[in-house]
This record gives C-alpha cells, structure tokens and sequence, in this order.
C-alpha cells in the first residue's frame, strides 16, 4: 500500500515511511491510495479475537512490514490492556457501550499510542537513528503518548503542560513515569502557550533536522488505522447479541481522528446504517453535517475537555473525499479557510455523499444529567465524553437499529464531574489508586520557546 497527501505535493511513500513524516511534507495529511474492501470476509473475521482481527485490518495498510513481525507488534501493543477482549462491548440501557478505555491511561488514546509507540521502536530499530517526541497536551494525549514510548531506546519524549492547569489525576499519570527517556516540562502559562511554543518549535526547521524531532498528534495515519479495529469488533459483538445485520455507531468527537476511523470502516464494507456525530458545546463539526458551513469560533471549556476543540485536526481527511479525492479543490478550501475561518460546501454535497453521517450536540447540563439519570438507570458510570455522546445517540435511536456509544474514558479520570453529576464521590479506579502516592519528576519551565528549546537540545 502506498499513502499520498490529501495536497497532492508528494511521490506516494510505504506505510513505514508514513508513519516517520506524520504531517505531509506539503502541509497535507496522508492517506492510502486505496481503500481496500473486506465485505466478503466479514463471516470469516466474526470469529477472531481482538489482536488477531487487528492483524487482518492493519496488514491490509502495512504491507512492508513482515507478518510476523506485525503480529508480534499487535500483540505486545494490546498486551498491556486491562480486558481480556482489550476492547469489550457492554449492552446497558438499551444501547450497547464499546469499552475504550482498558489501556494503560484510561483513555480510548491507548488503542492507537501503544501501537504507534511500538512502530516507532520497530522502524527505528531496522533504519538505525533517533527519534526526540515534542508534545503539547491540555491532559489526556501527553500522558497516553508518554505511555506509548516510557522505556524505549532510540525514543525520548517532551511534554509540554500548563503548570498547575491539568487535573490532579492527569498530572498524577505524567509525572509519575519515570522512565529515563520521559520528560515532563510544567509551563508557566496555558496551554495555548504550549501549543504557540510547540509551533514556534516545530516551524524552526533546522533545529528540527539537527535534533531529529517528531510529533505524536492526531494527524498520524497510524493513529487512525489502529481505530479501525474496533469498530469491526464491536459490530461482531453486537450482531451475535442482537441478531441484527446493520448498526449505528455514536462517537464524542473532538479532532475527527475517532469517527474517521468509523468511515474508513465503513468505506471497507462494515454494514453501518449512521455514524453518530456527537459534539459538546464546541459544536463546529456538529453544525457542518447539519448546515454545509465549517467556521471556527472561540474554544469554550466544558466538562469534557478531550472534545473542546474549534478546529478539527483530521478534518481535512474526510473534505478531501468530499471533494472526490481532488487536491487543487481541497487547498482552495484549506487557504480560504486560514484566512477567513470558514468555508461552505453546497449542502446537497453532503447530503449525497455523506448521509451517513448525523450529528448532534450537547451541553455541560445535558453531559451531567445524563450521567445522572444513566447511573439511576443503570447503575453505571458514563465518562462525561460518552455521556455527550449518549444524550446524541438517544435523539438519533430508531429503536431498530443497535445502537453502539463509543466509551472513550473511564469515569474515575474526571471523579469532579461525576459529583457534580451524581452527588456522589464514587469515580475511581484501581490504577488511579495505585499511583496516587507515587513519586513524580517534572521540571517547571518559563514561557518562553528558547529556554524549551536549550531544555530540550541540553537532554538529547
Ligand atoms: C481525544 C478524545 C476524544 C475525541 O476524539 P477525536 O479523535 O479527537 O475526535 C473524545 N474523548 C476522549 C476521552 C478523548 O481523549
């Protein structure tokens, strides 16, 4: 399989070289240059387990790397997930809740940085080099990605947070990994003031090469390819609980990575009748599948901060597609959007290509009381991410079609708003216990790009 960039400005590339650019050299995103179909095997790929249907999706796309080689990546990758299924679905409360968070952080994120972190390890391995990881985070990506490479020779990895701006159990699961290659830098500012510094890094090109600097985000096409997965395997689950041939899928969306995987599912033959888009009160994406308009506004900060998002990072992968794979249309939308903040596509476009896709949003009230009443209900704890996703399923359920919510966080990572919610202090998990007292190491930093740089060049 060879990967081009949604711009048009590279010569196709292999899935190892895919996974090393991240970014596309021309500022685009990469993506296969086909997508290959798996419906006729889908009675065949019922009966695996997780890590074995992971190796038939993900070698469809990896086609350099040896198969022994990939299975025993996969295998280690989901090794270190909790569940025995890594990814379970529980039927609740009428709809079916797919599990997404028995990873080492607690956060769907794990899926794809266990597998990214050990491709990384693999290539660099066989290619011989270095790889020195910058990051920003507001909370969940550092601490999954720092998990993703603790330990790793040839890898050391930056993160970059807000000084006293992340939760105390965010900042628990950062700082107390110790590994020597982990180090975890305090901002003295917000997080914005990360992500200014982090580009401010990223845009200094020679430093870049000198210091062979590369970048985790949600762009990586392997992030993507990991989630594909379990939207096969949750599909399998359901249609032996309920007997049904075609499901919907719900998923709280922030960067677009989560609910794309859903639609290269979707593009590869899974039966799906909707993909759920489902939005907090940043509602960009929400109001582009229901209005054609995609513009940016100011971000505001909710209870489910992973969400709180204007511009979508992996937007890009799915307007390309929109505009029938054509990249002179798709960077005429891309500049104009830099330059206004918003752009249009003819709403009858949509509606023909993309009407699988709904969309819906929900606010700080409607993320608590739904907590509430599911916990009333059920007796089960949603993360305040999957209850905005829930209170969207709820508004697209037929009552026909199974109705799968993605999980993406256990609740015990956001114990405030489950006692907003519930008047109850019951969040927890014992991972989250076992680290509480562990000792931490982070180095506080001014704001300020050339002290992280000296920082960062004095450590390699
Ligand atoms: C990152 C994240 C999301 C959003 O996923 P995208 O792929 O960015 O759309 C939702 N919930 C949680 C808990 C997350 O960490």
């Amino acid at each position: 399989m060879r990967y081009i960039s949604t711009r048009g400005g590279i010569e196709p590339i292999n899935f190892k070289e895919s996974v090393m650019m991240g970014l596309a050299s021309d500022g685009g995103l990469l993506l296969p240059e086909n997508i290959p179909s798996l419906s006729d095997k889908l009675n065949d790929l019922s009966k695996l387990s997780y890590t074995d249907l992971a190796y038939e999706v993900i070698s469809l796309y990896a086609t350099d790397i040896p198969a022994e080689d990939l299975k025993s990546i996969i295998n280690r990758s989901y090794s270190t997930f909790r569940d025995e299924e890594v990814t379970p679905v529980r039927d609740l409360a009428g709809l079916h809740i797919l599990e997404l968070f028995h990873g080492p952080t607690l956060a769907f994120k794990d899926v794809a940085l266990q597998l990214l972190g050990n491709l990384f390890e693999y290539i660099l391995e066989e290619q011989g080099g270095e790889l020195n990881i910058i990051g920003a985070t507001s909370g969940d990506t550092g601490s999954a990605a720092i998990h993703g490479v603790r330990g790793k020779d040839r890898i050391k990895i930056f993160i970059m947070h807000p000084d006293n701006r992340v939760s105390s159990v965010q900042k628990q699961q950062m700082t107390s990994v110790l590994d020597d290659n982990v180090y975890n830098l305090a901002i003295n500012g917000t997080f914005d003031d990360c992500q200014a510094i982090l580009k401010e890094i990223f845009a200094d090109v020679a430093f870049k090469l000198e210091n062979s600097l590369g970048s985790i985000n949600s762009i990586n096409w392997a992030r993507v390819l990991a989630q594909v997965v379990y939207y096969f395997y949750a599909y399998f689950r359901v249609k032996e609980s309920s007997g049904k041939d075609i499901v919907n899928f719900t998923v709280p969306t922030g960067n677009f990575g989560d609910i794309f995987a859903g639609w290269i599912a979707v593009s590869m033959g899974l039966p799906v009748k909707n993909l759920i888009l489902a939005s907090n009160s940043n509602d960009i994406l929400s109001r582009f599948f229901n209005t054609g308009e995609y513009r940016s506004g100011e971000v505001c900060f909710t209870h489910s901060p992973s969400m709180d998002i204007q511009v979508a990072s992996n937007f890009e992968r799915y307007l390309y597609y929109l505009l029938e794979q054509d990249s002179h249309k798709l960077k005429f939308f891309m500049a104009q959007f830099s330059e206004t903040g918003s752009i249009k596509i003819d709403y009858e476009t949509i509606e023909k290509k993309g009407s699988i896709f709904k969309a819906g949003c929900g606010s700080n009230e409607d993320t608590l009381e739904t907590i509430r009443s599911f916990y009333e209900s059920s007796g089960y704890l949603l993360d305040p991410h999957t209850a905005v996703g829930v209170y969207v399923a709820r508004q697209f359920d037929d009552g026909e079609t199974p109705m799968i919510c993605l999980s993406t966080a256990h609740p015990g990572k956001f114990p405030e708003a489950i006692l907003e919610a519930t008047g109850k202090d019951i969040a927890t998990h014992p991972e989250i216990e076992k680290i509480k007292d562990y000792p931490t190491d982070y180095t506080v930093v001014d704001n300020d790009t050339f002290v992280v740089k000296d920082f960062v060049k004095r450590n390699i």
